[in-house]
């Protein structure tokens, strides 16, 4: 049976305490298991975290940047590897692994950048003979607590940024897919960082909890659902630390009616069922406007129902399974729930058959129409393969209908009229905007946005955000010889 380590201070240990199993969800083969890390165990690797540091600070972000180097080639010369490793524990096609590993390397290759995008500034004579500046500096340890749905990219949303400006780090990823980072630590390994710079904790809420209160750890990143990101945001604040806290989300897209249909059709699906809906910036709203009703609705129940669904491994296959039986029963809970609301279940995902996978956790896409905005499940996270559909006759209604939802993490619109999509972007209450766009995810170097219920803190993950999040500022006036102060 493989079992997840943790590796603390440079060293790989085994727990003995209890551990849970991990599953591949296609097949619900166990493929191993993770130990539930208690308190002590998060205070060794803290207290390595801090040691290490003391050292890492006041080694030159010029070298700093080299260990991410050798990290990024290693990462590229095991790509597929750990792909393939991502496909097994979290059910995502190969493709979908595979573009999820690309945006962990972009996170890496931005914050190579370090000596640059951590500069500070300065201004000569702020009075007569008297300088001003402000450096950023790193702040100690820092921590990503990890969801599970990506999981190779969404750690290095903030971990290279960290390391880069000098501080040092522990990482808990989803219980649920140990392994990928598991892998990615033996290349951190492997790429020579020292020991103590980089600490992986595997466990659940009590580590998290223990992350939360250790004096040590001074910068906490999360992404998870709104529940436990409220909690997280609450803790960390309580015990005096940054936090930069992303939650759920229900991402509304509007369709007008000169939207060029064919693709958007086509986007609208990769943004629904990709990644088996089971992406924090996928489509699980399509609001169509005047006489886009007609030729979107009709045209995505027909893409929805010839999706290929399977083993995420397999040729040719679309969307995987979703990641637990808990997950597929709530899904197809809430599929029946939009049913007694009175909406049209227009393509009905549920009791999936795949042969050959008979065990695996699947829901094909799902299609309701006509979903009511004061229901349950134009409200609710639904986080599966399921498309609501819904109808105004205004731009203006749609824009309404998108900020009438509690979370903000995307919207988009699809159209070919420029003023309403200054409107909408102007206008929507959503972190991340798309225009014919049906997965608006930022590039490494712009911040990973979100509002409302889908984000709590300030400052975000990627580019500069993480570079101001992982340094404080510090501001220096100084006045030096008399002889530039006439006063004295
Ligand atoms: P989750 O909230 O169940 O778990 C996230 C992390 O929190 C895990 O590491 C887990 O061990 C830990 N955790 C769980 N319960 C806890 C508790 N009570 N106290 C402390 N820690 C706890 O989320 P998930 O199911 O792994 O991931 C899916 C969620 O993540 C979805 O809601 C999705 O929208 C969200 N997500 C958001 C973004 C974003 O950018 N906003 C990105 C990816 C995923």
């Amino acid at each position: 049976m493989r079992r997840a380590m943790n590796f603390i201070d440079g060293q790989w240990v085994e727990l003995q305490g209890q551990h849970l199993p991990v599953f591949n969800p296609a097949t619900a083969e166990t493929l191993g298991e993770v130990p539930l890390s208690p308190a002590a165990v998060v205070d060794r690797a803290a207290q390595a975290a801090a040691r290490a540091f003391q050292d890492w600070r006041r080694t030159p972000a010029v070298e700093r940047v080299q260990y991410l180097f050798r990290l990024k080639n290693l990462l590229e010369a095991d790509f597929e590897e750990l792909a393939r490793g991502i496909t097994l524990e979290n059910g995502k096609t190969l493709e979908e692994s595979r573009g999820e590993l690309r945006r962990a390397i972009e996170n890496v290759e931005v914050a190579c950048g370090i000596p640059i995008l951590m500069q500070g500034y300065n201004s000569e004579d702020i009075a007569r003979g008297i300088d001003e500046s402000m450096i950023r500096q790193p702040l100690g340890v820092g921590a990503a607590i990890c969801p599970f749905n990506f999981p190779g990219m969404i750690p290095f949303w903030f971990l290279p940024y960290a390391l880069a400006c000098g501080n040092t780090y522990i990482v808990k990823p989803s219980e649920r897919v140990p392994f990928t980072m598991l892998r990615i630590f033996e290349l951190f390994e492997q790429a020579g960082f020292p020991p103590g710079v980089v600490n992986l904790v595997h466990g659940a809420r009590e580590t998290v909890e223990a992350v939360l209160d250790h004096p040590a750890v001074r910068a906490v990143s999360f992404v998870g659902s709104t529940a436990v990101a409220r909690r997280v945001y609450a803790r960390a604040a309580a015990n005096g630390k940054r936090a930069q806290v992303q939650g759920g989300a229900k991402n509304p897209l509007i369709i007008l009616p000169d939207a060029d249909m064919d693709s958007t059709i086509r986007i609208a699906a990769d943004s629904a069922f990709g990644n088996a809906g089971q992406r924090c910036l996928a489509a699980s709203l399509a609001i169509t406007v005047g006489e886009a009703r007609e030729s979107f609705g009709e045209a995505i129940a027909q893409v929805a129902a010839e999706r290929v669904v399977g083993s995420g491994l397999e040729q040719g296959v679309e969307m995987g399974p979703v990641i637990s039986a808990e997950s597929r029963a709530r899904i197809e809970g809430l599929i029946q729930r939009g049913e007694q609301e009175g909406a049209e279940l227009v393509v009905d995902g549920r009791g999936a058959h795949i042969p050959g996978f008979e065990q695996g956790w699947f829901v094909r896409p799902t299609v309701l129409r006509g979903v009511p905005p004061e229901g349950e499940v134009f409200q609710t996270e639904i986080f599966g393969p399921v498309l609501g559909l819904l109808h105004v006759d205004t731009v203006e209604e749609a824009i309404a209908l998108v900020n009438r939802g509690s979370y903000g993490n995307m919207a988009s619109l699809f159209t070919s009229s420029g003023a309403a999509a200054r409107k909408f972007r102007y206008e929507a209450d959503a972190g991340n905007i798309g225009i014919n766009i049906g997965v608006a995810a930022p590039m490494a170097f712009f911040p990973f946005s979100g509002w409302r219920d889908s984000f709590f803190g300030v400052l975000h993950g990627q580019g500069r955000d993480a570079v101001e999040f992982y340094t404080q500022q510090k501001v220096v006036v100084e006045r030096w010889p008399k002889e530039w102060t006439r006063k004295f």
